[in-house]
């Protein structure tokens, strides 16, 4: 892969983490470099609501935290791919050590593995 490219994917990548970290700033409050604890809202008068709003108010924090994780999870996975940069490993497969196709990084710059390899097992991230 040459300059071009690589830069074309790192700037890719650093859009979405950028964006992604807004977003998770809304949702959540910071945990660590690269996790976000789900934000609890201090207005929340559990004594003096009834039971129907309990439940209205714990399900939309399930919602929260479902969206939270999975942010979260896309977060790490770009903060990986651009850590790859500096090891000259970007475009990488991680199963075999062979590149990446090109159409399969244009659709998610954050691919950790090649066409083949796609469902095999990754050590987790975070
Ligand atoms: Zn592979």
């Amino acid at each position: 892969m040459d300059t071009t490219q690589l830069e074309h994917y790192k700037r890719a990548l650093e859009k979405e983490r950028d964006m992604l970290e807004t977003q998770l700033d809304k949702l959540g409050v910071r945990a660590g470099e690269e996790e976000w604890a789900p934000k609890v809202a201090d207005d929340m008068d559990i004594s003096a609501a009834d039971e129907n709003e309990v439940g209205d108010l714990s399900e939309e924090t399930q919602i929260d935290e479902i969206v939270l994780e999975e942010l979260e999870t896309r977060y790490q996975h770009i903060v990986h791919a651009l850590k790859k940069f500096d090891t000259n490993t970007y475009g990488i497969c991680e199963v075999s050590g062979k590149p990446i196709e090109e159409d399969r990084l244009e659709a998610n710059p954050a691919a950790r593995t090649c066409k083949a390899h796609i469902n095999d097992p990754l050590p987790e991230l975070g």
